[in-house]
């Protein structure tokens, strides 16, 4: 049977010439960065050369770049990293309605230790406001943080206006750009933020790396205290491997972003005009245009996503939903409702993520799969008016 994966933003295969440059450090290049003998030495040059690509990617100096485990450490080294810092107890963050688990639970866990935080909501399209992360600023806040990119819904932030309102206020802004990076031009060089955030296993690397651009001149406390490391922002022995996995990818999506995302938008534009060529009664939740190249998340009615998900798992093809199966009961994507989709069509509700090694058999094998199965479900389902009473 075929296997399609379209669930490119939970995480990515490894890029086979990433897995290549990875394998030393699992063998001869076992030195630890921080010893000044032969062993160490070429394992921190190894190092250095993923920062310098990482550098040169996104246009920024090696030295802004902090390394971390994955993207959502380097969420919480960016907010706590501020919210840290002598003087700030107590005070203001401004996030959005829609982030990420790795902010909202950091924000969050903020607040119940007295530090205020305002959630800006989302327009209907699933977009964050300028004018409304303006509002929320006051006085006391310290910092916003408004992530790039949508996980669930793909749709673009107006990252360059908000940080652009936060500079006016004179307070810090940090984006996370987990999804953003390798699908979006992030051009640090004109971006207004002060804090990026990315994470390799999303961009055809390896599960355990990230990092964090720290604009120079910003100062932030680490949470994570042990040794020097990361110019003694981030305590504890390198991942040598993820690290010099990330060089890898960020060197080859240097040359290979626009004409990789170029084929994954064509075969996510071809994918989204078969379903709803061939499938009625479904809804495309988040902005039509103001979204990464390789998102599609659908409202099926009168199906639940999580039917249709299994379903679609024992033909092969793999996707996912927003929603979070909690004591039993299984709860709609917070996103969606956050955007004010309907919560029967939050149910029913599958994200499609497509990315590189996807094809045109693909797209064809899982619209099949995917009318088989509405269909099945549908014919299952009390809710679902027949032909026969449509036509009445
Ligand atoms: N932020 C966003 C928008 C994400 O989509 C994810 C992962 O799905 C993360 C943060 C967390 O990244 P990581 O899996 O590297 O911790």
């Amino acid at each position: 049977m075929r296997k399609v994966y379209f669930d490119h933003n939970a995480t990515t295969p490894v890029h086979p010439a990433v897995a290549d440059s990875l394998l030393p450090f699992l063998g001869e290049m076992f030195g630890n960065p921080s010893s000044i003998h032969f062993a160490g030495r070429r394992v921190r040059k190894a190092m250095e050369d993923a920062r310098e690509s990482v550098a040169q990617f996104f246009e920024c100096h090696p030295l802004e770049v902090v390394f971390t485990s994955s993207g959502t450490e380097s969420g919480n080294l960016a907010i706590k990293g501020i919210a840290y810092l002598p003087g700030n107890e107590g005070k203001h963050i401004v996030t959005c309605q829609v982030e990420h688990p790795a902010i909202m639970n950091t924000c969050r866990f903020l607040e119940a230790r007295g530090y205020r935080v305002s959630y800006v909501p989302v327009n209907r399209q699933g977009i964050v406001e300028p004018e409304a992360v303006r509002n929320a600023i006051g006085p006391d806040t310290i910092l916003v943080s408004i992530m790039a990119a949508n996980n669930e819904t793909g749709c673009l932030m107006p990252i360059t206006r908000i940080g652009e309102i936060a500079r006016e206020a004179g307070v810090l802004m940090h984006t996370d750009a987990v999804q953003a990076t390798g699908k979006i031009p992030l051009d640090w060089s004109k971006l207004p933020v002060d804090m990026l955030t990315f994470s390799g296993h999303k961009i055809n690397a390896i599960k355990g790396a990230g990092g964090l651009i720290v604009r120079k001149g910003v100062e932030i406390s680490p949470i994570i205290n042990g040794g020097h490391q990361e110019r003694g922002l981030r305590g504890g022995t390198e991942n040598i491997a993820g690290i010099v996995a990330m060089g890898t990818a960020f060197s080859l999506l240097k040359t290979n972003m626009d004409a990789e995302n170029t084929e994954v938008r064509r075969l996510r534009d071809a994918f989204e005009h078969g379903i709803f060529e061939r499938i009625p009664d479904i809804v495309l939740n988040g902005h039509p245009m103001l979204r990464l190249p390789n998102t599609l998340n659908i409202s099926f009615r009168y199906v639940e996503g999580e039917a249709l998900l299994l379903n679609l798992d024992i033909l092969g093809v793999a996707c996912s939903s927003g929603s979070a199966c909690t004591s039993g009961s299984i709860e709609a994507s917070p996103v969606l409702l956050a955007m004010g989709v309907d919560p029967v069509d939050a149910q029913g509700a599958l994200r499609f993520s497509l990315g590189r090694g996807n094809s045109d058999e693909d797209v064809s094998y899982a619209i099949d799969a995917l009318e088989k199965t509405v269909g099945k479900l549908r014919d299952m389902s009390p809710l679902y008016p027949t032909r026969k009473e449509q036509a009445k």
